[in-house]
């Protein structure tokens, strides 16, 4: 259009007049402007306001620069704060925004009003300069990352040797340092400090957990934790140190290798410490838990035994087998078979069941093939026997599992008659030698290797002692559980006193007889028994304090306090509260109340026999506490310091784990 214009000549005043009004028109109509247009304009804006600005400053004299040491910068018109200035505004900045602290509006008195006050511009400018950034930065909370750098390694890993004083020591000492004297100086410190460090490579292993080190680096502290670990403890000379995985066992490969196919990862606690002792030929009683994998911790060692004995022939099968297993009742007999033929199918080996419910012919048909292991339960082998249908002429490894219970059930005479039926040429010698491996695993004659026994039991009443002596030969003792270690210096003695008042009465009885001295602890199961038995105790001369849940944290700490200082003779507890309590030389808990569960007992009993003193925990006991009588039973007897009382022993409650007689009840 406009080279039309052009191109016609001059225009009329009409064409003027119109051209005008479209051009006012078009401005009055809303214009769309790109982003380029409205910063250029903004541009264009804020340059024209700086000018008009900068001329009042100049005309006012307040320029920034003349407020500068340099007197000349009035001169320079770019509007750049000085480094004084900025300083001064990041301080104002910082005083605003730590105005919470007193302390910092104390050193920064510049009222928060100053950067208000400033004008846009300055805002502007500030903003520009130091940055929104700049201030978050400064609200942004100190981390515990902050204050120090943090490596994702540890620094024992940090094998770098860059700041290794060694080699510090040697580039300086190579550096051709010219007094020599100084040179040998320096080489003579580096070789100290390699000294050092060969040394602390030495204590590391001190350091370091028994799992992190190599067999041979492990020591006697480690041994014991490893036993701690696995709440191992062993009794008898010259034991030999655990296991700590199935490939430093020392069993034959072949024998691994069915471990590994039967899916046993790592071996538990009884395999762990009973294993390396039957692999030295040694006598074993073993003390642990049902479920515990106390036939593998046998089987497998006498399996290592048998591979080393000839192949049953046509004329050995007939001689009996190598090994008898014995179990109180025919299903731990059906137990036992099930765990051992898991092991002895891969090895080729045959083992068989004698218990009662099939027909002694059955029985002898099942023999005639011959095996190297026969299970059985004493009743029914002393019958075989007797019925020579079996004899045990090259039998030289015998195992009683579960030997309490098989005198509980009444089977002592048939035990003996069977381990009397056994060949008395390869007994071992009652001495010393019983305990060298070397001798014990020797041949005698050619053929025959001592007699090894084992015998597992979870209590050691006198029969069981009885047998012991007689056909074990300097047994090692293991212990698995807290039975073996925590209470091993507590004596702990049992009484039933049935009601409350003659409770109150023998508690009297108890601290009046002077065998104890303050302070003692006294364990109620409910927080309305402490005020009750506290009254009793005071009254009877003993003055007590009190800890249970409804007690504050400081009322506990002032109670604990008290006893400890002396202040207070007995302490009266619930389980809430008693655990943890570590108040020295408490002659004697007495639980008023029998706990509910066996672990709360041992926590209680705890309290006392600490630091390798002696100590006497006692029990009151009643039908209502039924259910823990099996385990405290277990308990009384694995405890060389303790009796279990007839009543306890005999109880019926005493017979069978609470959760295996609740399960007797439902089915009956
Ligand atoms: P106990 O005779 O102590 O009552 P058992 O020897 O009968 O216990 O073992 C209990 C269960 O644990 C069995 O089923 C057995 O297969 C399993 N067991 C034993 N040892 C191990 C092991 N090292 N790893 C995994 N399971 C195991
Ligand atoms: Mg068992």
């Amino acid at each position: 259009m406009a080279s039309q214009a052009a191109r016609r000549g001059p225009q009329s005043v009409d064409e003027i007049i119109q051209k005008r009004k479209d051009e006012e028109a078009a401005l009055a109509k809303p214009k769309f402007l790109s982003k380029k247009d409205r910063e250029r304009i903004a541009l264009e804006k804020l340059t024209k306001h700086r000018e008009a600005k900068l001329q009042q400053h100049q005309q006012n004299g307040t320029f920034y620069g003349s407020t500068t040491t340099n007197g000349t910068s009035s001169t320079n018109s770019t509007p750049i704060p000085s480094a004084p200035r900025s300083m001064q505004q990041q301080r104002g900045d910082y005083s605003r925004n730590f105005k919470g602290s007193s302390r910092d509006a104390a050193k920064n008195p510049s009222p928060p009003s100053e950067t208000e006050n400033l004008d846009p511009e300055a805002k502007l400018l500030r903003e520009r300069y130091m940055g929104i950034a700049e201030i978050r930065r400064q609200k942004r909370r100190r981390t515990a990352s902050d204050r120090k750098f943090t490596f994702d390694w540890k620094t024992e890993d940090d094998t770098s040797s860059d700041y290794n004083p060694i080699y510090r020591g040697e580039v300086s000492a190579s550096l051709g340092l010219k007094n020599t004297g100084e040179a040998e100086e320096k080489k003579k410190r580096a070789l100290e400090l390699q000294d050092i460090l060969r040394k602390k490579k030495d204590t590391d292993w001190d350091s370091m957990h028994w799992s992190e080190k190599p067999l041979d680096k492990m020591k006697e502290r480690d041994w014991r934790i490893f036993k701690e670990d696995f709440s191992v403890s062993t009794k008898g000379g010259s034991v030999p140190n655990p296991m700590r995985s199935w490939e430093e066992s020392g069993l034959p490969p072949e024998i691994l290798r069915a471990v590994e196919e039967v899916g046993y990862k790592e071996p538990s606690a009884i395999q762990r410490a009973a294993i390396p002792i039957a692999l030295s030929c040694r006598d074993v009683i073993g003390v642990a838990e049902t479920g515990s994998g106390k036939t593998a911790s046998f089987v497998l060692p006498l399996l290592s035994y048998i591979i080393e004995m000839p192949v049953l022939n046509e004329v050995t099968k007939s001689d009996g087998p190598y090994a008898i297993i014995l179990a109180p009742t025919r299903e731990l007999a059906q137990q036992i078979e099930t765990e051992t033929r898991k092991f002895c199918n891969r090895l080729g080996f045959r083992c068989v069941s004698i218990v009662g419910g099939h027909t002694i012919s059955e029985q002898s048909f099942a023999l005639q093939e011959g095996a190297e292991i026969v299970i059985a339960t004493p009743g029914r082998l002393v019958d075989c026997i007797e019925r020579r249908v079996l004899v045990l002429s090259q039998c030289c490894y015998v195992i009683m599992d579960e030997a309490d219970r098989m005198i509980d059930l009444g089977f002592e005479e048939q035990v003996n008659k069977i381990l009397e039926a056994l060949p008395v040429t390869n007994t071992k010698p009652d001495n010393d030698d019983a305990e060298n491996p070397r001798l014990m695993s020797t041949y005698l004659g050619g053929k025959d290797r001592y007699r090894q026994t084992m015998m597992y039991t979870a209590t050691m009443p006198p029969a069981i002692e009885r047998i012991a002596r007689q056909y074990l030969r300097r047994p090692a003792t293991v212990i698995i559980g807290s039975a073996g270690q925590a209470v091993g210096t507590v004596e702990q003695r049992v009484e039933f006193v049935t009601t409350e008042e003659k409770r109150r009465r023998r508690m009297g009885e108890i601290l009046n007889s002077g065998e104890f001295q303050a302070p003692v602890i006294v364990f109620v199961n409910i927080k309305k028994n402490c005020d009750m038995v506290a009254r009793e105790l005071n009254r009877i001369g003993w003055k007590a304090v009190i800890l249970h849940g409804g007690k504050s944290q400081d009322q506990r700490e002032a109670a604990l306090k008290q006893l400890r200082d002396g202040e207070a003779d007995a302490l009266v507890a619930t389980d809430l509260a008693g655990r943890g309590i570590d108040v020295p030389d408490v002659s004697l808990v007495l639980n008023f109340n029998m706990a509910k569960n066996i672990e709360d007992y041992t926590h209680r009993i705890g309290r006392t026999g600490r630091a390798g003193k002696s100590g006497i925990a006692m029990t009151f006991l009643s039908n209502d506490d039924q259910d823990t009588f099996y385990d405290l039973k277990q308990m009384l007897s694995k405890s060389a310091l303790s009796k279990v009382p007839d009543e306890l022993r005999r109880h019926e409650a005493a017979q069978a784990k609470f959760a295996a007689r609740k399960t007797m009840q439902n089915i009956q």
